[in-house]
């Protein structure tokens, strides 16, 4: 088994066997660029090493031992040579970059013996000494696992007794001392004299590059990203050549385009007379690459003319590490560059209109997450460092809504709302919140709750809105009668009215103002260029789940090419509207509710009309197709709750003399207390609420057909569907479809083409799909409920009581690493494997018994990238998600089509 690979015989195609930098470095190599020689041992043999107990497999040692003498012959120089001596740097390479995780060791191959020809051949004793002190330091932390503070000590005393401030300035004499010391701690951590052999350094350091794939910061990086564990890391071993040779040497770092907002223009920093860990070590201030221009013109030149080759070569912006020994330039490493959401965009559709990559591989590059961010408003990055720096990170919980935002933390509604009117910034803090909230929420800048997960009605709400939103914060205690928080574990509390900030895309949670940065979506002109390709290359249409004309312009601004998801009881919530409905919940005549009904008809006519002639496409002046779902929430939820209803009244009671307060408050008790269930998202509601009082469908239909007749008058062509949720049953959708169809034919002087369309959110409603199919024209997967339904899982309650723990991993005695039970959070993203899975079999029976059946998907998950993928691949005709959602819906659909 070829185990070991000279730089020359890989390239760039062999990241998942070498690893990003190990392929980078071959395919430099073979590119004619100056780059030191060496070779890479296989992410193969690394696996392999785990595998058998950590033992080097057959024969890994042995080829790199040939590849060694190899590069010797390259070099010129000798592994241990007295003469002329060859040292190595020792680094980890995983297919994916993981900076900082794994370990690297410089400087391998010295030893009493070789550093005296380090200092024959260059002349200079303090710069061999401080690579051999500096080998020691690396060598011991990394194989050996002494404590780095240790070593730190001597050298502060060394700097100390010299008078000295920085590690440059200590004498070559005290750096021979210095040496002997390290090895002493060396030797006392480990028991055993400190390797003077060579070869044993390697097999040691290899060994060592090996295991801290599986270290605890490598494990963590990786379960954040998402990295596979089984890919395993390369070794790279290269010659070393050294930027600390006087100030005709230096080492830097530089990016071919700008990494934050994307110009093209070399960036970086470097510095002279120094080592590559300098340069991060933060201990002399690097400058920035143009002085290099001044300071080494020739180099600067040739590095520039390498940098733009590259980036030409990988037709990608470069992240490029070099070193300059005594004037001569070698190239270290090039990958693609990390960049921020704007650079990202920005280089994409440069590079596009320099002729460098195409639309498609435009489309490709830019992640969905990315265009996400572009839109919400951020806080400041030096100003969020200051704040975590002065430790004002009070808290963590659930990014549940991104996008950041400062203001006063208010704990109730009405509060929020009045100071939000008067042009107050505020966070509307809760400890979770409820349909009795939504006002204050409207203007609020952010929400934050202490209770509630992923699809909890304040995530839901804000994601709507487009208001950042951390959910299910456990870390702090709300209290909402004296109108504070505490952070748990100390004893740190916000009262109403103080600063406070935060970070939706992140959960965190800060105490003072952090600054924000705005998003303009018009003028994100790159952005709307580099969409509008999405959209050639994308088969799925995109829609939005809005409830109000502002939000469905909003989404037709963003893109959507119609509604997907109306929730009609959104509507019921506002403030003004919300006494009405309680009085048609709880009428006790005909007549009462039906007054109360013939109220909210007005209204809810009223929103229809404001969507319907939001929702025109400018192009055809045709309306957009616009699917309004029928009532679905158990009508408790717009009542009191019962909790709070019964400490009022044994308020009243106890202080008696509030006679009719108390008749009335009782007999709203009462009323709550009989429609109370164990299980509401299990209870009346959906389309068994319609059946079991039916003047509310026949309510609601009646307000979208007059809505409909008033714009069809304007001469505007409208598509209305009307959805029926939390079918089960055929029996169900037969009859409710009767109530709809009865109302049609009172408008039937007004011929529109409406359409009525079924909800999949029950698993059973997925094995009578050809039956529902029958009486359908669409289907829409309600995966929210399907999800929540098919694992099992409450969608209120999951995340915050064992949902995060799943998927973030939980303790198991006996084992060091946490056991993650679920990848992903499967409210966040679709479960293929179980959700996805009833979502293919409803899309076949469906479509086999009616084969023009429309099917679309309104949950959550309609704007998540992964389930938009699959959305395309089971051949769904759209996905339907918030309007904030719609341009990564786009971005995802023509990844998914590519
Ligand atoms: C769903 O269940 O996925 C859905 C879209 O409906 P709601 O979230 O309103 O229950
Ligand atoms: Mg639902």
């Amino acid at each position: 088994r070829k185990w070991v690979y000279l730089f020359s015989e890989g390239n760039a195609s062999m990241r998942e066997l070498l690893g990003g930098k190990g392929a980078g470095v071959a395919e430099m190599t073979n590119a004619g660029l100056p780059v030191p020689p060496g070779f890479t041992i296989t992410t193969e043999a690394c696996n392999a090493h785990h595998y058998h107990n950590r033992q080097f497999p057959e024969g890994v040692w042995d080829q790199a031992k040939a590849a060694l003498a190899i590069v010797e012959k390259q070099t010129g120089k000798g592994f241990g040579s007295k003469e002329h001596p060859l040292l190595v740097s020792v680094r980890s390479g995983a297919k994916f970059s993981m900076p900082g995780m794994m370990d690297t060791v410089l400087n391998l191959g010295i030893n009493d013996e070789t550093v005296l020809g380090l200092v024959a051949l260059t002349g200079d004793e303090r710069f061999a000494y401080d690579a051999y002190r500096r080998f020691i330091q690396m060598f011991s932390n990394i194989v050996l696992d002494t404590n780095p503070q240790d070593f730190e000590a001597v050298l502060e005393r060394y700097k100390h007794e010299a008078g000295v401030t920085t590690d440059a300035e200590i004498p070559a004499a005290d750096l021979k001392k210095l040496v002997g010391d390290f090895k002493q701690i060396a030797e006392r951590a480990s028991g055993q004299p400190f390797p003077t052999d060579v070869y044993q350094q390697l097999h040691k350091a290899i060994e060592a590059v090996f295991s801290s794939w599986n270290n605890k910061r490598a494990i963590d990086y990786r379960n954040f990203n998402k990295i596979p564990h089984s890919l395993g890391t390369g070794v790279n071993i290269q010659s070393m050549v050294f930027g600390n040779m006087g100030n005709n040497s230096g080492t830097g770092v530089a990016f071919t385009r700008h990494p934050a907002h994307g110009e093209k223009k070399l960036y970086g920093e470097y510095l002279l007379n120094a080592q590559g860990e300098d340069v991060v070590a933060d201990i002399r201030t690097p400058s920035p690459i143009s002085k290099l221009e001044q300071e080494l013109p020739e180099v600067y030149q040739q590095f520039q003319e390498i940098a733009q080759r590259l980036e030409k070569h990988y037709r990608d912006m470069q992240d490029l590490e070099f070193t300059v020994e005594q004037g001569k330039l070698y190239m270290l490493q090039t990958r693609s560059g990390k960049r921020n959401a704007g650079a990202a965009v920005k280089i994409a559709v440069d590079m596009v209109e320099e002729g460098l990559i195409t639309p498609e591989e435009a489309v490709k590059r830019v992640e969905p997450a990315q265009v996400y961010q572009l839109l919400l408003p951020r806080f400041a990055v030096v100003d969020k460092q200051r704040a975590t720096y002065e430790g004002r990170l009070l808290s963590r919980g659930l990014n549940a809504s991104p996008g950041a935002a400062f203001g006063k933390a208010i704990f109730d509604a009405d509060r929020a709302e009045e100071l939000g009117k008067a042009g107050t910034p505020v966070v509307l803090v809760r400890p979770e919140t409820s349909p009795d909230d939504v006002h204050g929420m409207l203007v609020a800048k952010g929400i934050l709750t202490a209770r509630g997960g992923a699809t909890s009605h304040a995530a839901v709400v804000a994601r709507g809105l487009g208001l950042p939103c951390v959910a299910g914060c456990e870390g702090i205690r709300v209290s909402e009668e004296q109108h504070l928080f505490r952070v748990v574990g100390s004893d740190l509390v916000i009262k109403e009215g103080d600063d406070i900030s935060i970070d939706g895309a992140t959960g965190e949670v800060f105490a003072g103002i952090i600054k924000t940065v705005d998003a303009d979506f018009d003028k994100e002109t790159d952005l709307k260029k580099l969409l509008g390709w999405a959209d050639r290359f994308r088969r799925l249409r995109v829609l939005t789940n809005a409830d109000t004309p502002r939000d469905a312009k909003r989404a037709v601004a963003f893109g959507a090419q119609g509604i997907g998801l109306c929730r009609t009881e959104h509507m019921f919530m506002e403030r003004d509207r919300l006494p009405i409905v309680q009085k048609m919940i709880l009428a006790k005549t005909k007549e009462e509710r039906e007054a109360a009904l013939e109220q909210l008809q007005a209204f809810q006519r009223d929103d229809f009309q404001g969507i319907f002639e939001a929702m025109v496409d400018p192009k055809t002046g045709e309306g957009y197709p616009v699917v309004i779902r029928l009532i679905d929430p158990p009508l408790h939820e717009f009542l009191p709750s019962y909790e709070e209803l019964l400490v009022e009244v044994t308020r009243l009671e106890t202080e008696g003399g509030h006679e009719a307060e108390l008749a009335e408050k009782r007999q709203v008790l009462d009323a709550v207390g009989a429609m109370r269930e164990m299980n509401p998202m299990l209870g009346l509601r959906g389309c068994r609420l319609s059946l079991l009082f039916p003047e509310i469908n026949v309510m609601q239909a009646r307000a979208i057909f007059e809505a409909v007749v008033r714009v069809s008058t304007k001469g505007i062509k409208l598509h209305p569907k009307i959805m029926i949720p939390l079918i089960g049953h055929g029996n169900e959708l037969k009859e409710v479809r009767r109530q709809l169809q009865s109302v049609a034919e009172m408008y039937a002087s007004h011929p529109t083409e409406y359409q009525f369309g079924t909800m999949i959110e029950v698993p059973r409603a997925v094995f009578i799909a050809d039956e529902l199919a029958a009486a359908s024209d669409f289907f829409s997967f309600g995966t929210n409920d399907l999800t929540q339904m098919t694992f099992g899982f409450s969608r209120d309650d999951a995340e915050g009581k064992f949902l995060l723990q799943y998927v973030e991993g939980l303790g198991v005695p006996g084992k060091k690493q946490l056991v993650k039970i679920l990848p992903v959070n499967p409210f966040q993203t679709l479960d293929r494997e179980g959700v996805g899975a009833l979502v293919k079999i409803a899309c076949e029976k469906g479509r086999r018994a009616r084969p023009d059946l429309e099917i679309g998907m309104c949950g959550e998950h309609g704007g998540d990238p992964d389930s938009v993928e699959f959305c395309h691949e089971v051949g769904l005709d759209y996905v339907s998600c918030s309007p904030f959602r719609v341009p990564v819906a786009r971005l995802s659909a023509a990844q998914a089509a590519l």
